[in-house]
């Protein structure tokens, strides 16, 4: 237990009830988790019956590595996750008592808002659409169904969501499939309702971990007094001052709430921050100090006051990527040994805002990654073959039955499809189910069944056959011979307007395929020849899995490379050297005034938004170890045209000693010139 101190250490040995452990930035919560778990382990608690829950993918399995740096092999039983990951296992194991199949599908957000459209007859626009996603959302993140939400609403508007709502809750039922508040929903009424699989989970769970606790959702909160029980073995750890997901349902009632909900919570300050230094915890503290305070905090680094936190005016989002990539070479030009890529970030509001970044770093042949941006899976491609596979796990899946069965186009008419889902609805049954129903000749052509079953059969055959495959070799094998036969990369081609486009799109169907493979396990060769082996699985356990990891947009293990993230997936993470950028008005805080905003549903406070983005500003500047840069552009691409901006008001939060923290070099180069005409004019000519 080296390397914590006194209150790390007080947090670490608490194991016998509810804790707390509410601390600012930098200051050591997540060590305390994995310290803990490693404790709990020492006292004789098995790995299995201890979980920790994390609030990303990436986070997870970065707890897990620093977990089994402590304690060993023993790190892969500890039970380190997600909320959703967990909640998977647990509607995979008991879902049944909620007439749910082990093998249900789960529905990305492209899924929903076509089902949504459908179940308001198909004329929806997209915008509409995802706006009932999120008003839908808000209310299962609140706890409610359909039938609450009816019973509960207090206008028109609020009744015909939630009429579109049942028609979803009847949809998803009969696709044997959940979306992702589900999986959080799901098991906190298993666990509610059914005692048997209460009792089950409380017995199995020994102690329970949350990290950034200040980001769960009211259904999360729910969901751990279930798995905790009244024993209430479990340590929450987390900063009000970083709570950044307001908008998506997190509340920070869930702080408010546990102490009162648990009369014996032991609650745990930690004061000092190990990550920043001075100057950068200064101008954290700063920006902080407008909000209102829920919990008052002190954060003090013993770091040293280090380099001044530097702001730096640009003209144009282009030019401010050119800043940032001299940043980049001044300060790997300038210490010995040279900073490496992955010590720096650039961080900003919104993912767009990469682009610029992106090309100034590929002109540099500077290796970089975006994380939490548009996600790998997020591309049509790997989408059209998750719908295969989805489809082969769970064929009630329709909305990937329909997918996968237009995608290559196989003959298949809109018109037969729309027979065979009439079909369906009426014989309650699933397009796939519908099939092969004896009724079903009556009502189609010939050649239009023929097609159908041919596509059936396959289906089937490949469910047998991924069944069977199994480890990293064959799968691929087996991915590769099955694109092959449907004509993928065929496809592509013929859809794409633009060869190099279609090229891509191909070498990321193969990247992804290769990514399965490697999941089947086996032996398995890195990049330096080292050959590892793992737990072999068929094909059809990894496909059955590739819903839930297509959140993970992480996947990508620690390279060398300068990382590009949005504020939001910067959270938990550091670097040695940080560069905020687009921080300007209007961006960062996000306008305010917007009106069909999303956030609006959950909040139509604006100065609960500010606050909300003072935090979001909180978090990016204690990211920064060493160095923090803050940049922010006099004019920016609003549509079309150029507007003019101001910089953003966090930055005068920020107090900077004025003369040693702004630097224009252009200004600067300006005004050399100046001198240098002015001086070469005065100097009499000979
Ligand atoms: P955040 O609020 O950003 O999630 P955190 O409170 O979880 O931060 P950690 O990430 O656990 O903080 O720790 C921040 C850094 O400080 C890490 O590099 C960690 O290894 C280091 N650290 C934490 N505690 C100590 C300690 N007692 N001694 C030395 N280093 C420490
Ligand atoms: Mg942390």
């Amino acid at each position: 237990m080296s390397g914590l101190n006194l209150a790390q250490l007080q947090a670490v040995h608490f194991i016998h009830g509810p804790s707390l452990v509410l601390a600012g930035a930098g200051s050591g919560k997540t060590r305390v988790i994995t310290h803990k778990i490693a404790h709990l382990i020492h006292n004789g608690t098995p790995a299995r019956r201890i979980a920790a829950i994390t609030f990303t993918n990436k986070a997870a399995a970065e707890m897990r590595e620093r977990a089994s740096g402590l304690i060993g092999r023993q790190a892969k039983e500890v039970l380190i996750c997600t909320f959703h990951a967990l909640g998977v296992r647990m509607v995979r194991e008991d879902g049944h008592v909620l007439g749910l199949k082990p093998n249900f599908s789960i529905l990305d957000a492209d899924d929903v808002t076509s089902i949504l459209k459908d179940c308001a007859g198909g004329s929806t626009d997209a915008a509409t659409a995802r706006q009932w996603q999120w008003g839908i959302s808000a209310w299962k993140n609140q706890g409610w169904n359909a039938r609450t939400a009816l019973a509960m609403a207090q206008d028109d508007h609020e009744r015909s969501l939630a009429l579109i709502m049942q028609r979803y809750e009847e949809r998803l039922t009969a696709y044997q499939s959940v979306d992702f508040d589900d999986l959080i929903g799901m098991p906190m009424r298993l666990l509610k309702n059914h005692p048997e699989v209460r009792e089950k989970w409380q017995k199995l769970l020994a102690h329970v971990l949350v990290d950034e606790y200040q980001d769960t959702n009211a259904t999360q909160y729910e969901l751990l007094k279930l798995l905790v029980g009244s024993r209430a073995h479990f340590t929450a750890v987390g900063d009000d001052d970083q709570s950044i997901y307001g908008w998506r349902g997190a509340t920070l009632d869930n702080l408010k709430r546990l102490p009162v909900d648990f009369p014996q919570l032991q609650v745990i300050k930690l004061e000092q921050n190990y990550r920043s230094t001075s100057a950068i915890l200064r101008a954290a503290n700063n920006v902080i100090g407008p909000n209102p305070k829920l919990f008052p905090k002190t954060l003090f680094s013993e770091l040293g006051e280090g380099e001044p936190v530097r702001v730096v005016a640009c003209d144009t989002e282009e030019h401010e990527a050119e800043r940032a990539l001299a940043r980049i070479q001044t300060l790997r030009a300038s210490s010995n040994p040279p900073p490496a890529w992955k010590d720096f970030a650039i961080l900003y509001r919104a993912n767009h805002q990469a682009k610029p970044f992106e090309k100034a770093l590929r002109r540099a042949n500077i290796p970089y990654k975006v994380s939490g941006g548009t996600s790998f899976f997020d591309r049509a491609e790997i989408k059209d073959l998750c719908a295969w596979f989805r489809l082969w796990s769970n064929n009630n899946d329709d909305p990937a039955f329909l997918r996968a069965i237009t995608t290559p186009r196989r003959g298949i008419g809109h018109t037969t499809l729309g027979k065979l889902g009439e079909f369906a609805a009426q014989h309650k049954t699933s397009m796939f189910g519908a099939l092969f129903s004896p009724m079903l000749p009556a009502l189609l052509s010939k050649k239009a069944l023929d097609g159908l079953l041919e596509f059936g059969r396959s289906i089937n055959d490949l469910e047998y056959r991924a069944r069977h495959c199994l480890g990293h070799e064959a799968s691929r094998g087996f991915l590769l011979d099955w694109l092959q036969d449907i004509g993928y990369e065929q496809y592509l081609y013929d859809s794409e307007d633009s060869d190099t486009v279609a090229a891509a799109r191909w070498s990321n169907v193969l990247e992804f395929c290769d990514w399965m493979a490697q999941r089947a396990g086996g032996q398995i060769a890195d990049a330096a020849g080292t050959s590892a082996h793992t737990e072999v699985k068929s094909l059809l356990e990894v496909a059955q899995n590739i819903a839930l990891l297509s959140t993970i947009s992480e996947r990508d293990s620690d390279q060398d490379q300068v990382v590009l993230s949005t504020l939001h997936a910067s959270k938990g993470l550091e670097w040695p050297h940080v560069q905020l950028v687009g921080v300007t008005e209007g961006m960062l805080p996000f306008k305010l005034d917007d009106d069909e905003g999303r956030q609006q549903k959950v909040s139509d406070d604006i100065a609960a938004r500010l606050q909300e983005e003072r935090r979001l500003m909180y978090v990016g500047i204690t990211r920064a170890q060493r160095t923090l840069t803050v940049s922010w552009t006099k004019r920016r691409k609003k549509g079309r045209d150029m507007v003019a901006c101001l910089p953003s008001r966090f930055i005068a939060e920020m107090q900077l000693d004025a003369t040693t923290a702004t630097e224009n070099p252009r200004d600067r180069l300006r005004q050399l010139r100046a001198e240098f005409a002015a001086r070469s004019q005065a100097t009499p000519s000979t």
